[in-house]
């Protein structure tokens, strides 16, 4: 085999070796389907307890309650704002947004097509390096929901509280909607303190594809407007079991492998335990230098995407082809942001961090 590097993107990311191992050894040949996965129908036995126990093997590690459906759906996160706003919200309805980075910003422009969408919060006065509060006195009563970005991707903060819906909002309503697509599995995340919570799989879960949604089964008996094509309503894909069409099967199939490799490490707790050295290794060097600066608020900071800036355009370009002979790649910066950004999702390995910490200390050193 040829050398794997650490690659530090964004997504999608790299997985464990043991989840890539695995689906190697079974591609040509599902064990007791006589073919691969890549070939099977989805209405097979052998399908249905692939995606049976995904959804299991989720619910376990990820605690969620019964009166919660899961969907694997297509589309990416980004349907996903489209669709949060039509099915939780009727066209014209107010819809609360916390604008916290470059997604947030995104999901609530296809708000804007659909409603009154509202911003209920943003950090855009900062280039997004912190977390905004909810105001509750500007808060719009009658929002059906209020959406916010559990884990800002480009800019690399994260709520390490969820958003409180002030009282009245809360009384007329108004639901809580989590785009977790870039630290589900990798923090703790509370469900039964959502509605709703979705994530595109390419950054913590596994192969691109399929959209993890998980809500509140009371959502689906929930009005919605008629002219909604059916693949863009949650009930459907509910009853379905998320094969109303043919699901992206292989997508599923690997993303329930990582769901089992997370259990079998430990759990998400344990992920989080992983992720919190991960990411000090390198917090601590950048808050103990004079070279690296960075770029999100300390207490906001996320586990999952560490962002700093080196003093010019020359040096960061520098750093970055040090890393690249070393066998680190994607470390460059969204162009919004520039500076370097190192994606260390669950499939990232300990050493792979080390090995770029152990970096940016040479490179300081021969820098002073
Ligand atoms: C990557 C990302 C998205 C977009 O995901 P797609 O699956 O490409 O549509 C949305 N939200 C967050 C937080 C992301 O990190």
């Amino acid at each position: 085999m040829e050398e794997r590097v650490y690659n530090f993107s964004a997504g999608p990311s790299m997985m464990p070796l043991p989840v890539l191992q695995e689906a190697q050894k079974d591609l040509l040949c599902y064990p007791g389907a006589g073919a691969s996965v890549l070939e099977m129908s989805h209405r097979s036995k052998s399908f249905d307890d692939i995606i049976n126990e995904a959804e299991a093997t989720l619910r376990r590690i990820m605690n969620i309650p019964d009166d919660y459906v899961v969907l694997f759906l297509q589309g990416g996160a980004t349907l996903q704002f489209s669709m949060v706003a039509m099915n939780l919200a009727r066209q014209g309805d107010t819809m609360a947004f916390i604008k916290s980075g470059q997604f947030s910003t995104k999901a609530m422009k296809e708000g804007e097509r659909w409603g009154n969408a509202v911003c209920a919060a943003s950090s855009e006065d900062k280039n997004f390096s912190y977390i905004p509060k909810v105001d509750p006195a500007n808060f719009p009563k009658d929002a059906r929901f209020l959406h916010f970005t559990g884990n800002n991707t480009v800019f690399g903060t994260a709520f390490w509280q969820l958003p409180q819906i002030p009282a009245e909002a809360k009384a007329n309503g108004c639901r809580l909607v989590g785009d977790w697509s870039s630290a589900i599995l990798g923090m703790d995340i509370d469900v039964k303190a959502h509605d709703l919570i979705y994530a595109g799989a390419q950054k913590n879960i596994g192969p691109a594809g399929v959209t993890v949604v998980i809500l509140k089964k009371e959502i689906l008996e929930q009005e919605i407007d008629p002219v909604l094509p059916i693949m863009l309503r949650y009930k459907p894909a509910a009853d379905a079991r998320s094969m109303y069409n043919t699901p992206p099967c292989f997508a599923i199939y690997v993303s329930g492998l990582m769901f089992k490799w997370v259990e079998q490490q430990g759990g998400v707790t344990e992920m989080e335990r992983r992720n919190r050295i991960k990411a000090g290794l390198l917090y601590d060097i950048i808050d103990n230098s004079p070279l690296y600066t960075g770029l999100a608020a300390k207490e906001d900071r996320s586990l999952m995407n560490v962002t700093f800036t080196l003093p010019d355009k020359e040096l960061t370009a520098e750093f970055l082809s040090l890393c690249q002979s070393r066998g680190m790649i994607n470390l460059k910066g969204y162009r919004s942001v520039g500076g370097v950004r190192a994606s260390i999702y669950n499939g990232m390995p300990l050493e792979g961090v080390q090995l770029l910490a152990e970096t940016m200390k040479e490179f300081e050193a021969s820098h002073k």
